[in-house]
């Protein structure tokens, strides 16, 4: 194993500051930039390159550069973290990205402890009302422990199966019944039940979210899974997704301890557009001309952006279809203000409305502030405030709404997708993606076992990916003597 010393900081660059920026609502702030850093190489060659520095790839470099490997992190944005996002609303703390996080969420709870996180709790219990919105416009105001019977009785009865299905759920097909049941659609699924109205269009909505597009085309498999990880048990499951946060800075404070905590170089604003591969190594390329040499590298990219790199030689056909067409989500978080208190309060919202999951954050004297979460954000324009306004007040219909703060990961030329969401009959192929090819690896939540809509499926595909690395860089060195 390469033995150099890895313990140097300095700053060596900051890059392309505008590198991935897009605009954000006007009362939305940038967390600041985080310094690229050298963590002790000497600019290459490198054992490994780390593309993306995101929750999968920090994960990865650090459990890397901690094996005695020399890397280095390469960043297309001028910050770290990916798709989660803490950032700043109205002066208060916000993550526009992932933010939900669970102590059922065995790998990104171990670096909440590891690293002294603790849970900050967001509103979702003793509501003052609750409400759902059906497909056609019609708003119901339903009695919160009536929600509940509704939505955990058409959740367990849409999840009926679910122990039989993934009896481990870290292992999908341990059960090979999955491979069969790949083509069902959530939708398709949904409409076999006989399920009353509201609890369906409750379900409905949330299945929106997690396709992150219409449930006609999401795999129900995929949703399944996920319940499956929650012990098997609705109440687990919904405390997972909605109810506790990162407290002591967030998302984007836990990652920079991660990062800190590792011995990588990292480049910020250094997007990777091109990626050789030879016999002995890996040349890779940058948009503001660096050549970067390592004997292997780690993609940990959203599925969406993998076309806009330039393999050589190209992936493999499985995993340019699984890209093409296994996983995407047009979803959206945002925050709204409004000067009213409307108290503490739920409303789920069946597609084609936009504002699926409308969540209290915030409320008192001052007003209130809402988190909404979309699964199609392209059915409305999330910067126009008069329309959010129309959308928020046929559930809320006296809330005057003074800001918004939105951001469009779609339209992020870094992500161009929310979530990972599998389609339909991609469910079972997700572990092409996950597959070495040569000297490259591949790592990011889509490749997870696990959470793979989440965080915690990010910090899970690093730590494989470190494993599949030192392997081969291991063996090679054996053989080499
Ligand atoms: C709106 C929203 C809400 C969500 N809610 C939750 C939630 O509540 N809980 C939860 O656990 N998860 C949630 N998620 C999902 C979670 O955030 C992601 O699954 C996870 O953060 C993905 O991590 P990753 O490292 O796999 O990918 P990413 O975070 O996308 O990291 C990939 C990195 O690669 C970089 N990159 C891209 N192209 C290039 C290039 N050419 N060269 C160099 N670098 C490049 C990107 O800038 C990025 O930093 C949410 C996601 C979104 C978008």
């Amino acid at each position: 194993m390469t033995n150099r010393p890895v313990d140097r900081r300095s700053l060596i660059r900051f890059g392309a500051a505008a590198a991935g920026a897009v605009a954000l609502a006007s009362c939305a702030k940038e967390n600041p930039g985080r310094e690229t850093r050298d963590g002790g190489g000497e600019g290459g060659p490198y054992d490994v390159a780390v593309i993306g520095a995101g929750y999968a790839g920090i994960t990865a470099a650090r459990d890397l550069a901690a094996k005695g490997w020399r890397v280095v992190v390469l960043e297309a944005r001028p910050r770290i973290g990916g798709r989660t996002f803490t950032s700043e609303f109205l002066g208060r703390p916000v993550e526009l990205g992932g933010s939900s996080v669970h102590w059922v969420q065995p790998h990104v709870f171990t670096e909440m402890q590891r690293y002294g996180f603790d849970f900050e709790e967001v509103p979702l219990y003793d509501l003052d009302a609750s409400y759902i919105m059906t497909s056609d416009g019609a708003v119901h105001n339903v009695p919160p422990a009536k929600f509940d019977t509704l939505y955990n009785d058409a959740f367990n009865r849409f999840c009926a199966n679910s122990r039989t299905l993934f009896p481990q759920p870290y292992k999908p097909f341990a059960n090979p019944e999955v491979l069969k049941i790949d083509d069902i659609s959530a939708a398709q699924h949904l409409a076999s039940l006989g399920l009353d109205p509201l609890g369906k269009a409750a379900l409905s909505a949330e299945l929106v979210l997690y396709a992150g597009g219409p449930t006609s085309t999401f795999s129900y498999a995929s949703f399944v899974k996920l319940f499956a990880l929650a012990a098997w048990d609705p109440f687990t499951f919904t405390d997972s997704e909605k109810h506790w946060h990162i407290a002591n800075g967030g998302t984007a404070a836990l990652a920079k301890a991660i990062l800190d905590d590792s011995k990588a170089d990292v480049r910020l604003g250094t997007v990777v557009k091109e990626v050789e591969q030879r016999d002995k190594g890996v040349t890779l390329r940058t948009a503001d001309g660096q050549t970067v040499e390592a004997r292997a590298a780690v993609f940990t990219l959203p599925t969406s952006v993998y076309p806009d790199i330039n393999f050589k030689p190209g992936l493999s056909s499985a995993k340019r279809e699984f890209i093409a067409h296994g996983d995407s989500a047009d979803g959206a978080t945002m925050y709204m203000k409004v000067k009213n208190n409307l108290g503490n309060t739920f409303a789920f919202c069946d597609d084609p409305n936009p504002l699926n999951a409308i969540q209290t954050e915030e409320f008192g004297d001052d007003g209130t502030i809402l988190k909404a979460t979309l699964g199609r954000q392209s059915l409305i324009d999330m910067n126009d405030l008069d329309a959010v306004g129309a959308e928020l007040r046929k559930i809320h219909p006296n809330a005057e709404i003074t800001d918004i703060a939105p951001y469009n990961w779609v339209k992020d030329p870094f992500s161009k997708q929310a979530w990972p969401a599998y389609k339909v009959g991609w469910f079972k192929k997700y572990k092409d993606m996950a597959k070495a090819e040569g000297r490259l690896f591949f790592a990011g939540s889509a490749t997870a076992d696990g959470w793979h809509e989440y965080i915690d499926g990010a910090v899970e595909s690093g730590i494989r990916a470190c494993r599949e690395v030192t392997e081969k860089l291991a063996r090679e060195e054996a053989a080499n003597g």
